[in-house]
């Protein structure tokens, strides 16, 4: 017997983003909820026939969900927020309901909060448990499915959130209390759940404790130790699913878990597979992520197998094989992709082709015949030495990079003082953040001209109306500093992925960001470099049309980085540095072409994080290095602005100062300025913008609400160094909401210059 191959999910969206057209149908009112339910089960069996053709052997069940897999176990364990109940409508359209705050049934109510599943650019839905929570099995739908996956002919092996995570992601409604509190009330729910998947004829269930990344308290440690113990004996073997980082210092824990087998993550962080092994002894299954699930590069199927042989030969069917982790993270079908080119797209593997990757290694394995596999991964082996992706004066000018590329020519204070003659600025300056409503017709010339029907004269004459009506504007409503509003910008990573060297596009790679949003990330296959100026002539044609100070807008080295599928033969900090090069000859171009204040967007910063704490500081080193590399190119005249949208600001402030921005814009109007403190505790020393109105409504903030949010700033930032914008781009916003919102804004601020 040999090694199995299984699965820990799919990336549920379609090969074509069927789901989230479905579902949108279904939102508009277009399509019944009958007919939703067949395209998603005409999805799933897809899904299903996909993985068991590529020689999946056990498929996920459960991994399939109309929004949010976190937001599916709520509804299993029937964790339902009061506001979103309704006893007149069914469990789908509540489910919506704690999704996106309304449904076609209704509800004047707010959504629940999203927010990253630990690493990813994946987000998931926040269950609200209070302390009197009561739990009940109430969702159907997992049990459905795997009946229907079982009608299909598949071996299944659904798939759980496991209690202790779905605990920790959750937050508590109303006062904080100790969410471990409710793991006895938790676990029966999930009792019920396995004997009534036991009862179906399933063998196996995968536990996901994906909280295991990351380092924990004895608290949460024993109550995984509990929790595994309440879930055994309950008919089906278990399976725990731990992925996005090592767990070594847990092997103990997990050797002593009431489970049947473990998965372990081979790709993120190199674990050692003895140790691993030891730790579950022989009679329990080891599965190993050895297939990157978060990232499109073929395998080196050869160098995995030399990894796993003697585990293999050593166990046999106790050893499975996986993707690291779910593929939720990848796009489907490369076999869709038209426009890449042969070699290129030789180099990759979406979800289909890496459960076809398993089967390969699988066979490699039993006929101890490493044939296939070495042809297969040979074209892997061509690109680490291709001179398409390795360009040697990129590298060398990477490798000469030091402590004197992230510096400026002087300290912020020194700078201020130049910058204050050079710019000639108000007390509490106004600015926006970089884009301007994106109308149709801005989106309809940008799609004409990408389709080759409109003339690249003709498109820079509409963009150029555009950046005049936005100038005008902006004059008119007399704030201080201009932006030319980002009209040519589809969106803000990819905009100058299509500019710079060694970065590709993908015609269906999309990905799911949350709900219906999904992603088509920009593919870093090669040294970054950048041919020609990229933003430099639209920011000088905009200045040309204004006496004020009009803003560069760039977007940063870490944000293109982390929204991006990066190359996965160097190290993140080089392509970071990579990129970091190529913008900052962006920057001196634009200083040199006339421009003072430019803008590094950084909304991805904190994205990187380590999900160990521990590794939080050598992150947080090469981040900032990267931005300031990209940014100290100019002389102290030259204002550099970057921004970040809503962030946790603690963990970072350290770094946001490291970063040296002259001014630096941020998400605050929803916290109240809260959001202040962690700069106010720290002392951060240079400017500092934080968002005066929530940009994500139309609802026009009013002229004393504006002014009580500055005077709050105000108090823990000294005025001198405050400036007034908005909390981010209001590209999704209209233009009669944007002028009547920024004219209150304006209004605002010139109150308080009298009063302040
Ligand atoms: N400059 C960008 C804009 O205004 C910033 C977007 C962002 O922060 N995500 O749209
Ligand atoms: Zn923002």
């Amino acid at each position: 017997m040999m090694a199995l191959i299984h699965n820990l999910g799919f990336p549920r969206i379609g090969k074509r983003r069927e789901l989230k057209f479905a579902i949108e149908a279904y939102w508009a009112g277009d399509i019944t909820q009958e007919e939703l339910r067949q395209r998603g089960a005409q999805i799933r069996q897809e899904n299903w026939a996909m993985q068991s053709e590529a020689g999946i052997e056990l498929v996920p069940v459960g991994d399939f969900a109309w929004y949010d897999q976190v937001l599916s176990t709520s509804m299993l364990v029937g964790a339902i927020p009061a506001r979103h109940q309704s006893d007149s409508s069914n469990a789908l359209d509540t489910l919506f309901r704690i999704g996106r705050g309304r449904a076609p049934t209704g509800c004047a109510c707010a959504a629940s909060e999203m927010t990253k599943w630990f690493n990813t650019n994946y987000h998931y839905i926040v269950p609200e448990l209070s302390a009197e929570q009561q739990f009940a099995l109430s969702f159907n739908e997992l049990f459905e499915q795997v009946e229907e996956a079982q009608n299909l002919g598949h071996k299944v092996k659904p798939v759980l959130v496991g209690p202790v995570t779905y605990l920790y992601l959750a937050k508590c409604a109303g006062e904080e209390f100790d969410k471990l509190s409710l793991l006895e009330h938790l676990l029966p729910v999930y009792q019920q759940v396995l004997a009534k998947l036991a009862a179906q004829g399933v063998e196996w269930v995968q536990i996901d404790e994906p909280i295991l990344a990351l380092e924990l308290d004895t608290h949460y440690r024993s109550a995984l130790t509990q929790s595994f113990a309440a879930l055994a004996d309950q008919g089906v073997k278990l399976l725990l699913a731990t992925y996005f980082d090592e767990v070594s210092s847990y092997l103990k824990d997990i050797s002593e878990y009431a489970l049947d087998g473990a998965h372990f993550d081979l790709v993120a962080t190199p674990q050692n597979i003895e140790a691993l092994n030891a730790a579950l002894g022989q009679e329990r299954v080891l599965s190993l992520g050895v297939i990157n699930g978060r990232n499109i590069w073929r395998a080196d199927l050869s160098a995995i197998y030399e990894q796993v042989q003697e585990i293999a030969a050593q166990r046999g069917d106790s050893l499975w094989l996986a993707p690291s982790c779910s593929l939720l993270h990848t796009p489907v079908d490369l076999e869709q992709e038209q426009l890449l080119d042969g070699e290129l797209k030789s180099w990759l593997a979406f979800a289909k082709q890496k459960g076809e990757e398993l089967n390969l290694l699988k066979v490699a394995l039993e006929r101890s015949n490493t044939q296939d596999i070495d042809a297969y991964s040979a074209p892997v082996k061509n690109r680490r030495t291709s001179s398409r992706v390795n360009n040697a004066q990129v590298q060398q000018r990477v490798a000469k990079l030091s402590s004197d590329h992230g510096q400026r020519h002087s300290e912020f204070a020194l700078r201020a003082e130049t910058q204050k003659v050079a710019l000639q600025l108000p007390l509490l300056p106004t600015t926006t953040i970089g884009s301007f409503p994106q109308t149709s017709d801005i989106r309809k010339a940008r799609r004409d001209f990408k389709a080759g029907e409109l003339s690249a004269e003709a498109y820079e004459q509409q963009m150029q109306e555009q950046i005049q009506y936005a100038v005008r504007e902006q004059e008119a409503l007399d704030i201080d500093v201009l932006v030319h509003g980002e009209a040519e910008r589809n969106d803000m990573v990819e905009y100058f992925g299509e500019l710079l060297d060694g970065f590709a596009f993908s015609q269906f790679g999309w990905v799911q960001s949350y709900g219906t949003r999904c992603v088509k990330p920009p593919l870093i296959w090669g040294d970054v470099s950048r041919a020609a100026p990229m933003t430099l002539q639209w920011t000088q044609y905009a200045q040309s049309l204004t006496d004020k100070h009009m803003k560069g807008m760039l977007t940063g080295p870490v944000t293109i980085l982390f929204w991006s599928f990066v190359r996965d033969d160097l190290d993140k900090p080089t392509i970071a540095n990579q990129i970091a090069l190529a913008l900052r000859d962006e920057v001196v171009d634009l200083q040199d072409g006339g421009i003072k204040v430019i803008q590094i967007d950084e909304p991805a910063f904190r994205e990187g994080m380590p999900l160990k704490a521990s590794q939080w500081q050598s992150y947080l080193d090469w981040a900032a290095y990267a931005f300031r590399v990209s940014a100290s190119g100019v002389d102290d005249s030259t204002q550099i602005h970057t921004h970040m949208c809503y962030s946790e600001f603690n963990d970072i402030i350290g770094a946001i100062a490291a970063m040296d921005a002259d001014v630096i814009t941020i998400e605050t109007s929803r916290s109240n300025m809260e959001l202040l403190d962690a700069f106010e505790h720290f002392d951060y020393p240079n400017d500092i913008g934080p968002g005066v109105y929530d940009i994500h409504t139309p609802n026009v903030p009013e002229v004393t609400w504006i002014k009580d949010l500055i005077h709050k700033a105000a108090a823990k930032v000294p005025v001198e160094r405050l400036w007034v914008n908005p909390d981010c781009g209001l590209k999704t916003r209209a233009w009669p909401e944007t002028r009547e919102a920024l004219q209150n804004m304006v209004i605002a601020t010139k109150e308080l210059r009298q009063e302040l």
